[in-house]
């Protein structure tokens, strides 16, 4: 067995209404009125010669309060330099999920993590070069660039692509949203992006407006749930403010589940 750990990247709290602009707000203010209040965790793994990403975090595509400076000063708070992220995991491909793959910090499109493997959904890849031409143009170039720059690499519908970690499509939020599990026997968590985005999401189901598939999401938040809890996983709650990482150690039929922060 070897030392493994797993630590959030936090990058600011937002408020994000039905136009989906990202707008910073300090950690404990409220959202607008009728927005959500969403924090953005991108998360690193590090174990042995691995140094994973669960999500890439919201990078500078979001204007001019956001740049790519805090995901690369977080990790260099972890040791770990842009070079040294070996592989990415993207649990589906809105742009606050994925933004941070590349950057204009210099003034033109560069990969942030040049030497690292992306892992996506093949069908929701597919499906995003459908969809691309909706949307704004630095998203448009943005995917281009990615699309034709980074080494990506295609999960299938259940996956294991490299030691330590495998994939499963859950549909819900997206059609082709990714669960994304590491164990390797000594450190196990799981990563289900906008399915548990949020700690409200474990003891409060809901069908939510903004699922591609409500039905599909709240199942599939049920069944991560039962096997987080039965398999002692820790979850990985990338929109979550202040504990994005919990346990659930308990569970009874009238208060849910016992969450336990980590
Ligand atoms: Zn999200």
């Amino acid at each position: 067995m070897s030392n493994s750990t797993v630590v959030p990247l936090y990058e600011g709290t937002f408020s994000v209404a039905i136009d989906k602009k990202f707008n910073r707000i300090d950690r404990n203010e409220p959202p607008a009125k009728g927005a959500l209040k969403l924090s953005i965790n991108p998360f690193l793994i590090k174990s042995d010669d691995q140094n994973i990403l669960f999500d890439a975090g919201i990078g500078d595509l979001f204007g001019g309060d956001t740049t790519i400076e805090t995901i690369l000063e977080n990790l260099a708070d972890n040791g770990v330099s842009d070079y040294e992220i070996s592989d990415i995991f993207i649990s589906h491909l809105h742009f606050d999920h994925m933004g941070g793959l590349a950057n204009r910090e210099n003034g033109y499109w560069e990969l942030t993590f040049p030497d690292a493997t992306i892992w996506v959904s093949e069908g929701g890849w597919k499906k995003q070069h459908t969809l691309i031409d909706k949307e704004s143009e630095s998203n448009r170039d943005f995917f281009h660039f990615i699309d034709s720059m980074a080494n990506i690499q295609f999960l299938s519908d259940e996956d294991t692509p490299i030691n330590n970690v495998s994939t499963k499509t859950i549909g819900g939020h997206t059609e082709f949203h990714q669960a994304i599990y590491f164990d390797n026997g000594n450190l196990r968590c799981l990563m289900a992006g906008d399915v548990i985005g949020r700690r409200i999401s474990i003891n409060r189901n809901f069908a939510a407006k903004y699922d591609f598939m409500p039905k599909q999401s709240m199942q599939a938040r049920d069944d991560l749930k039962k096997f987080a809890h039965d398999n002692d996983y820790i979850i990985l709650a990338y929109h979550e403010t202040d504990f994005p990482m919990f346990k659930l150690t308990d569970f009874d039929n009238k208060s849910g589940y016992t969450v336990k922060n980590i």
